[in-house]
């Protein structure tokens, strides 16, 4: 039974909702996290990206008495944090090493005049004892700690920080603290709750399901032009993030994709961070634009509207893949995720395993998440079941994921599988030498290249043995044999050897069962890719909408900041569609709030033509 308390505190953060944020529901465990926190309960959350989380701390800290105080390692983004809250009406500041003296001191006096709702702190700010004693000072609502997964070993570079951040409880003892991660592992959820003293927290748990992203992953064949042609066909004038392993990658794809008329940014550890914090700027600022980045872009990136994220190279585990495609399609709107993937990533991934620094456990861990990532990839059965089983959680077929929407057959590749390791059996056992997948390939197709002939490979007796499939369905056997671990490789050409494992296939003791080969895989589901935006906009409403988006960036462009923080796509899809004709009928948009409603309404209606009231 809730107290009389409870209830009105309750009906107070729906209030909130509903007035400040414009939104008529909560979603998910938003209701059942925001009550708890009212109550001054501490709370661990685990939410995907775009599932909502900020609600989880912004609603308390607006219920409650006093400043809600954020813990953030993404000072970079402070700022359009901050400055779509105040267009939100909320008054927010933050205090971090890229502002001056006086600018600092603006928002202390504003924390201790009790004129600040919400107070954005880089984690380090709270070392600093200056900063405790200012806290002190004023009345804390309570602690938000965001991207809470920092403090695990698997963290970043704020570990040491985020670590001192479990003294919190200590000094402010009756101060509820909610910790906040898209980091789904259980070893993570468990350090989190240890190394933050939040074991006496309530755990909440949300679906990591992400139903409006499409799960793609496809054979690696010409990588650029594959991703240029999902770009053409089905994301023109998209925003997106394009992952690559190296920073040359990088810079060629960017140059690639400008080339070809899509205006496309570098981001990498390699530019001064001058030029990367520029294209993040403009990525955020700007519509419609690729950022093609090492994993060192995009954490806290909340951009809501980023249509497609696209990996050229294999992440090296499936929490980095999710994470990375989690940046994808915030605001619920179908999205993509797509990953071209080869023969040539697991080789090098190995190799980079192999020779990675650290002991043998550190390197069998890597083996293990490589591993994971590996059977993701290869699966024949819906991606999306295996992603969340990966984060244990349940569920069935989704029917939005590319093994659902053209599934893929397996077929029995013992006989194959014996052939390839044979030859490399023979190689090894008659003349001491060891070769790439393509000699080998070669040799099983019987081609007289000048290498196979170089070292009278064409006098082997598995010389020719293979030409019932063709060379990229080679490639994909020896793929996926390395995949399962039916095949080893080492050193710096990626020379095939056997393991344990392959002795087994070769005295036929066991079936090897493999993926229906890349090629028809890709070109039946090439016709599917042409169906339709599953988001049309009438033929009234679409003209509309690109009216309210060019107000909406001028708007944007004069206050200097992303269009987005004005109002999401989303809502301006639902003004164009139910055209309002009233400042009341706008109100009841999902998005306008009231303080929008003042600050904006006028103008929308007038862009739409209508008649204000
Ligand atoms: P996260 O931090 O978990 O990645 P956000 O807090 O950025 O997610 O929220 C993702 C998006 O969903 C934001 O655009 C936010 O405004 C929107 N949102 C959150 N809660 C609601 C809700 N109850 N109703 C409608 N939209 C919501
Ligand atoms: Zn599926």
């Amino acid at each position: 039974m809730a107290s009389p308390e409870t209830l009105t505190e309750t009906s107070d953060a729906a209030r909130t909702l509903h007035r400040v944020f414009g939104y008529d529901s909560f979603r998910g465990g938003q209701q059942e996290i925001i009550e708890h926190v009212v109550a001054g309960g501490d709370a661990l959350v685990l939410m995907p990206t775009g599932g909502g989380k900020s609600l989880c701390y912004q609603i308390p800290a607006l219920v409650r008495k006093g400043v809600g105080v954020v813990v953030s390692p993404l000072i970079a983004l402070m700022q359009d944090q901050v400055d779509a809250l105040r267009d939100l009406g909320v008054r927010a500041g933050f205090l971090n090493s890229t502002q001056d003296f006086d600018e600092r001191r603006l928002v202390e006096q504003e924390f201790l005049a009790g004129e600040l709702d919400l107070l954005y702190l880089a984690p380090e700010r709270l070392r600093v004892e200056s900063t405790l004693n200012l806290l002190d000072r004023g009345t804390i609502a309570l602690f938000a700690i965001d991207e809470a997964h920092c403090v695990s070993q698997w963290g970043h570079d704020f570990r040491p920080d985020y670590l001192g951040l479990s003294e919190l409880h200590e000094r402010w003892p009756d101060v509820p603290r909610i910790a906040l991660t898209a980091t789904a592992t259980k070893a993570t959820h468990a350090e989190i709750a240890t190394r933050l003293n939040l074991k006496d927290a309530k755990h909440f748990v949300a679906s990591f399901d992400r139903p409006n992203i499409q799960y793609r992953i496809e054979p690696k064949n010409e990588p650029k032009k594959q991703l240029l042609e999902l770009l053409r066909t089905e994301h023109k004038g998209d925003a997106g993030i394009v992952y690559c392993l190296s920073r040359a990658s990088v810079e060629k794809t960017a140059e690639f994709l400008t080339a070809n008329g899509i205006t496309a940014l570098p981001y990498h550890a390699g530019l001064d961070a001058r030029t990367r914090a520029e294209h993040q700027a403009r990525f955020l600022r700007e519509e419609g634009l690729v950022v093609v980045a090492t994993i060192a872009f995009g954490m806290g990136i909340d951009k809501p509207d980023v249509r497609f994220v696209a990996h050229l190279d294999l992440p090296k585990s499936v929490e980095g893949y999710y994470q990375e495609t989690g940046r994808a399609g915030r605001d619920g709107l179908p999205s993509t995720a797509w990953l071209a993937y080869g023969l040539q990533d697991v080789v090098q991934q190995r190799k980079m395993i192999d020779t990675s620094e650290g002991d043998d456990a550190h390197r069998r861990r890597l083996a293990t998440h490589l591993d994971a990532m590996l059977a993701l990839c290869e699966t024949v059965e819906c991606r999306r079941v295996q992603l969340l089983a990966y984060f244990g959680q349940e569920s069935t077929p989704c029917g939005n994921c590319d093994t659902c929407l053209t599934p893929p057959e397996s077929w029995d590749g013992t006989v194959p599988a014996q052939k390839l390791l044979s030859a490399v059996f023979r190689l090894q056992r008659e003349r001491r030498q060891k070769f790439g997948a393509g000699q080998i390939i070669d040799i099983l197709l019987g081609k007289k290249t000048s290498k196979v002939i170089q070292h009278d490979h064409d006098s082997l007796t598995v010389f020719g043995i293979g030409t019932e499939l063709t060379e990229p369905e080679w490639r994909g056997v020896v793929r996926q044999l390395l995949a399962q671990r039916l095949i080893g490789v080492e050193g710096d050409y990626g020379t095939l050897v056997l393991t344990d494992a392959s002795a087994g296939v070769l005295r036929k003791e066991r079936e090897v069962r493999l993926r229906r080969e890349p090629e028809r895989v890709a070109k039946a589901r090439a016709a599917k890719a042409a169906r339709p935006a599953p988001v049309e906009l009438s033929a009234e409403a679409a003209p509309v909408f690109e009216r309210l988006r060019a107000w909406r960036a001028a708007q944007a462009k004069e206050q200097g900041v992303p269009p987005y923080v004005i109002f999401h796509d989303k809502t301006l899809r639902q003004i164009a569609t139910e055209s309002p004709k009233t400042l009341a009928e706008l109100g009841t948009v999902s998005g306008v709030g009231e303080s929008k409603l003042a600050k904006y309404g006028q103008q929308i209606l007038d862009t739409l033509g209508g008649q204000g009231s």
